[in-house]
């Protein structure tokens, strides 16, 4: 029998076990804002279990899951920005993924300047 696994870094945040400043929460999901902004609005949106690594993972195993995070997000651009938002998942340590507990970067406010297009 293997040892269970350590409780990743978010599932921490989420049991407040590592404070954060926390911007909302559902029952499945909690969003705080990022440590190191990157956007004047800056947020991290993750389930709170770490049971998807990625959100490739999450997609093919909770596609429920994942819509209700996007929908955290929406609520969190509205609530703090325009409504505008962009929305990343870094997937993968060579795309810049630190923390291998899925989640999304909601970043809003002021990105006209950052466009992708
Ligand atoms: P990744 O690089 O896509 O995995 O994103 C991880 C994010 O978590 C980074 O943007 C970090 O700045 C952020 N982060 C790391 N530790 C904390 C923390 O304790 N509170 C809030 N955000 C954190």
């Amino acid at each position: 029998m293997s040892a269970p696994a350590e409780p990743t870094l978010f599932e921490r945040i989420a049991a407040r076990e590592i404070p954060a400043n926390i911007v909302a929460e559902t029952a499945n999901v909690i969003a705080f804002h990022d440590i190191a902004p990157k956007a004047p609005v800056h947020v991290v949106v993750t389930p709170k279990s770490g049971t998807y690594r990625d959100v490739v993972e999450l997609a093919a195993g909770d596609p429920a899951l994942l819509a209700e995070l996007v929908d955290v997000a929406r609520g969190i651009a509205a609530d703090l920005a325009d409504g505008d938002f962009r929305l990343v998942f870094n997937t993968g340590a060579g795309a810049g993924q630190t923390v291998f507990h899925v989640h999304a970067h909601v970043l809003a406010g002021g990105l006209e300047e950052a466009s992708l297009g």
